[in-house]
């Protein structure tokens, strides 16, 4: 039998070798690799525009950011922080490695991001933020978060780092909330092949965010604060400013796919498939499909195994949750998010990227649905 051709959950986004070529160039002359260079000035500019946001710093990845936005804060150690188990590990990670608690909430069944409804049960006098996850390209309720976050004096730091450029009320997603975190690693729909960058309200967190980038260093002979090493180099920026000129066209192509597996899939019993949300305009970063075990002929695990065998290689995302990973499990429970908990035990994201073509789209969808 002739191998089958092996389709990846995702693929990343590059530019054509000639374009990447002639913006790194000039990096080949100036010798300036890191450090603020030409190109990560270019680049933070570019995505200012381009997300229309006044404030913005690059980083290394998006974890470095994240970890580095909490740090900012200065919270007192021990201060709590909500947020939801259904997401990936650099959420509760940034959480847990500045000393502070984090305090699971659980999800909503339709949208996957933090249910408000269960929040207010959760804050303590040592609750001093909200971490929402906006997950697979759908955002969390905005307003239901600004609305708690004023009445209890909290703050709300997003991580965005699967909604970049979507747009809520024709406003981009990251202009909620006190902090945003957006990822630009390989396997996100827009990358520079590793990186991230955080979008912020208060102007003044600017200097603080490119201190805390360098290892706190101020000057030639001042070291005022412990800071990391999250500074993004020439050649990650160079092609961050090659992917953005293709962005708007990879999103479209997405949309296409994303239609493409609601036509095959749509309406079948027990698949419950991502569903638009009023007022946004999404990226089409994944492809959920909840396979109910009590009403689809095969659970999750099966159609994950039976797509393997095929060469086919969805993805178990976001699984486990977070209060299961060994590292939690002993410290946190995981019955009080039991949403979280049945969506990762039924979830899978199929393939998705630009370049995936719609007979790649059939062939996984004829899988699925064989009996
Ligand atoms: C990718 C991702 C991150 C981390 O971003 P990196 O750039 O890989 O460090 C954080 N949170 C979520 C939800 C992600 O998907």
């Amino acid at each position: 039998m002739e191998k089958e051709k092996t389709i990846l959950v995702t693929q990343s986004s590059m530019p054509s070798l000639d374009e990447y070529m002639e913006e790194i160039s000039p990096i080949f002359e100036s010798k300036w690799l890191t450090n603020n260079g030409e190109k990560h000035q270019q680049f933070e500019a570019a995505l200012k525009k381009y997300l229309h946001v006044k404030n913005l710093t690059l980083f290394v990845n998006g974890h470095t950011a994240l970890h580095t936005a909490l740090s900012a804060m200065e919270f007192p150690s021990g201060s709590e922080i909500i947020t939801t188990p259904y997401t990936f590990a650099s959420t509760t990670h940034a959480i847990v490695q500045n000393g502070l608690t984090p305090v699971f909430c659980d999800i909503e069944p339709e949208n996957y991001t933090i249910d408000p409804d269960k929040i207010e049960q959760l804050i303590t006098d040592k609750t001093v933020a909200i971490m929402p996850v906006h997950v697979y390209g759908h955002v969390c309720n905005v307003d239901r978060l600004t609305n708690i976050a004023h009445k209890y004096n909290l703050k709300v730091f997003y991580d965005a780092a699967h909604v970049f450029g979507v747009t809520y009320r024709k406003k981009n997603i990251t202009e909620y909330g006190d902090i945003s975190m957006l990822s630009f690693h390989a396997t996100k729909v827009f990358n520079s092949i590793e990186g991230g960058a955080l979008v912020y309200r208060d102007q003044n967190l600017k200097a603080k965010f490119d201190l805390l980038k360098n290892f706190g260093i101020a000057d030639a002979e001042n070291v005022v604060a412990t800071g990391m090493n999250g500074k993004m180099n020439e050649f990650a920026a160079a092609m961050g400013i090659c992917n953005l000129r293709h962005v708007n066209e990879e999103i479209t192509k997405r949309r296409r796919i994303h239609d493409h597996y609601m036509q095959q899939l749509g309406g079948v019993n027990g698949l419950i498939l991502p569903k638009e949300q009023a007022d946004v305009v999404s990226n089409y970063a994944y492809f959920p499909v909840i396979f109910d075990p009590n009403r689809f002929s095969n659970n999750r695990n099966d159609v994950y195994a039976r797509l393997s065998q095929h060469n086919i290689f969805a993805r178990k995302y976001f699984y486990p949750i977070i209060t299961d990973y060994a590292c939690y499990r002993e410290k946190y429970n995981n019955g009080t998010t039991p949403i979280a908990k049945w969506v990762s035990d039924n979830v899978l994201t199929l393939p998705m990227y630009a370049d995936l073509s719609l007979e790649d789209i059939d062939r996984i969808c004829k899988i699925i649905l064989e009996k």
